[in-house]
């Protein structure tokens, strides 16, 4: 079974590490369309505020030691840019202007949520 697992952080690597916990012979892909996997979101402020001093302590993991830790092939700076339902493919754009498509057995979409922005006068004063 092929799992490609779009959006690296919270939600796209607790699947990753769940779905390998489950299963020894998935074939597991992360794309992340940033440089950065499973970093600490919750903990942006306390790094802001001057409570955390060091801005390493919000990685929770790198693409490297999650990669190898749950045998997870990451790929960051890798944007998915469309889903192929019929044919069960996605197109990667690469950072560097690369595209390619990738096959899944199993889809699982995490790209986060966009806030809702009211319509208020000054808001992007
Ligand atoms: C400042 C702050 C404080 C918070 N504090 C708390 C707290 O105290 N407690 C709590 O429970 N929650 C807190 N949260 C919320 C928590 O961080 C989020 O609920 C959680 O990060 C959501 O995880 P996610 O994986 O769904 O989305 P995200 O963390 O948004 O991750 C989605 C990832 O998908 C990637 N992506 C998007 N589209 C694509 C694509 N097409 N191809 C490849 N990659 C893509 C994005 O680059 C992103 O890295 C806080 C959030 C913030 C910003």
């Amino acid at each position: 079974m092929k799992y490609l697992i779009v959006g690296g952080v919270a939600g796209g690597a607790t699947a990753a590490a769940r779905i390998r916990r489950n299963t020894e012979k998935a074939e597991i892909i992360m794309f992340e369309k940033g440089q950065y996997i499973s970093y600490a979101n919750c903990g942006l402020p306390y790094y802001i505020g001057g409570v955390i001093d060091d801005r390493n302590k919000l990685f929770v993991q790198t693409p490297e030691a999650f990669g190898k830790r749950f045998n997870i092939d990451v790929r960051t700076n890798s944007e998915v840019v469309s889903v192929d339902v019929r044919k069960k493919t996605v197109a990667v754009r690469t950072k560097d202007g690369r595209e390619y498509t990738e096959k899944y057995d199993k889809l699982l979409l995490s790209p986060g949520a966009s806030p809702v922005v009211p319509p208020l006068q000054g808001i992007d004063s």
